[in-house]
């Protein structure tokens, strides 16, 4: 891995920031080949769908919605120790979920004066389950528990179709859709899925019926480019989580962590994705050379070796050599990872140091891949330094806070000179008026005032 040394600098905010390794997410020409995409499907449905699924992904379902009959069937043959795995994560993402779903509050400001803040769920959604390059039953989990904890009327679920010629998705997705009792499950992925959940799709075939897919408030999951594009260009137009790029991992270390250890979660990382990246933070340089003697020994040894030496050797990858921990600290916030792991003698004083990043891993024996799959957290996390202003899946994805006023007489009364006041400031005096009539006859005649 390269090396990054900031020992003995003192950097400006802005050089921090564009001294932190990033890769290349090449957007412009993704918006390219996305934008007639989209325009097919709201133009042509389901027959487009079908078009492009043949195209991309080498196959034309028949059944783009999935009939019942594929769940149950899939749900029946799901292999008893991925299915204990698969309930594990469930019940604890739920049991997280259920804690997270936000209360309504009030503000009494005087007498009859109070400002009411209700949680509403978005009725309908539409999730995202990556599938192209390897399937994702635990990002099912991480996308309906929340939604479902928070309340969500209509929930569907698009998932590219399997490589295995039946035109439906991976088996191990559609039981974990039936685990969770989610039914409304497209086998359509990429760029069309999310064009079908922003636009909805009319039918094409007699099994589709005359609407195939009714479109929904707010579309959620993670995604390769194409995905992350189409999310971006739809924004606005409905909701959208956020437009994920590569996944990343920060370590905090110092000399007393396990350098086989912290080589052990570069690479875990780096499995995912070519552009995948892995950053260590430490103060040491002898630790540092004990971590690359660790990835020389392990690097060639797992499966993925080439997908992974690719990721660590690009310049999304890096050791940051800092001064002291809390140089490495604060070159880590500057980084904002999606995934930040603390790997130092005390890591509880680490913690609340911490401003940015997406989950926090503290201590050597929270790593990523707990919570990739089963520790209760939810994995859809932000990228790129986004979790600078940015928040994982949660339940609040899927919730609005709406405030309701609720004045009464004597409160509006109270306030009612300085409303009018405020509004003639403002050149705005029907405001003003509007308030005033509800105490005096005449709004217009300044002398009852
Ligand atoms: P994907 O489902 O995102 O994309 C596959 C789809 O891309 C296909 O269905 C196809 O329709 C479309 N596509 C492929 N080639 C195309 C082309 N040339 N033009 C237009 N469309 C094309 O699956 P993926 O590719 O495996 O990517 C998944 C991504 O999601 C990875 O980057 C992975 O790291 C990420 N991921 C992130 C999280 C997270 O929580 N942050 C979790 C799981 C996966």
């Amino acid at each position: 891995m390269r090396i990054i040394d900031l020992r003995g600098k003192s950097l400006t905010r802005a050089e921090l920031l564009a001294a932190m390794p990033r890769a290349d997410m090449g957007t412009s020409e993704a918006s390219d080949l996305v934008r007639p995409i989209l325009e097919d499907v709201k133009e042509r449905g389901a027959a487009a769908l079908r078009d492009f699924e043949e195209k991309f992904d080498h196959v034309r379902p028949e059944h783009l919605r999935v009939p019942a009959e594929a769940m149950t069937a899939a749900l029946e043959t799901l292999d008893p120790e991925v299915r204990a795995a698969i309930e594990e994560s469930v019940r604890r993402a739920r049991a997280v979920a259920a804690n997270q779903v936000p209360k309504d509050f009030h503000t009494d400001l005087a007498p009859g004066a109070r400002v009411a803040e209700r949680w509403i769920p978005i009725q309908r959604v539409g999730l995202y389950v990556p599938g192209g390059k390897a399937v994702y039953p635990s990002s099912v989990i991480m996308n309906a528990v929340p939604a479902q904890a928070a309340g969500v009327e209509s929930l569907a679920i698009a998932t590219p179709p399997a490589r295995d010629g039946s035109g439906l998705p991976n088996r191990t997705i559609l039981a974990t859709c039936a685990i969770l009792g989610v039914t409304e499950v497209y086998a359509v992925g990429g760029a069309q899925a999310i064009a079908m959940f922003a636009y909805g799709a009319k039918g094409s075939e007699p099994q589709d019926g005359d609407v195939l897919c009714d479109p929904v408030d707010k579309i959620t999951g993670p995604g390769n480019i194409f995905v992350a594009t189409a999310k971006s260009l739809v924004s606005g137009f409905v909701g959208i989580d956020a437009v994920a790029g590569p996944t990343e991992i920060g370590i905090i270390a110092d000399r007393t962590a396990n350098p086989s250890l912290v080589a052990a979660d570069l690479i875990g990382q780096a499995e995912h994705d070519e552009l995948a990246g892995s950053v260590l933070f430490t103060d040491s340089p002898e630790f540092a050379d004990a971590v690359q003697e660790n990835l020389k020994l392990r690097v060639p040894r797992t499966e993925h070796a080439e997908r992974v030496a690719t990721s660590l050797s690009g310049k999304q990858s890096a050791i940051v050599l800092t001064d002291d921990l809390g140089h490495s600290i604060d070159a880590a916030n500057a980084y904002a990872a999606e995934h930040l792991e603390i790997q130092t003698a005390d890591a509880d004083a680490v913690v609340p140091r911490i401003k940015n990043a997406g989950a926090i891993f503290r201590g050597p024996y929270s790593p990523v891949p707990l919570g990739d799959y089963m520790s209760g957290s939810n994995h859809v996390l932000p990228t790129g330094g986004t979790a600078r202003f940015a928040a994982g899946l949660g339940v609040h994805t899927f919730m609005k806070p709406v405030e309701v006023i609720e004045y009464d007489e004597e409160g509006l009364k109270a306030l009612a000179a300085r409303i009018n006041a405020f509004a003639v400031s403002e050149d705005l005096p029907a405001h003003g008026e509007c308030v005033l009539s509800r105490f005096v006859k005449d709004p217009y005649d300044k002398a009852t005032l």
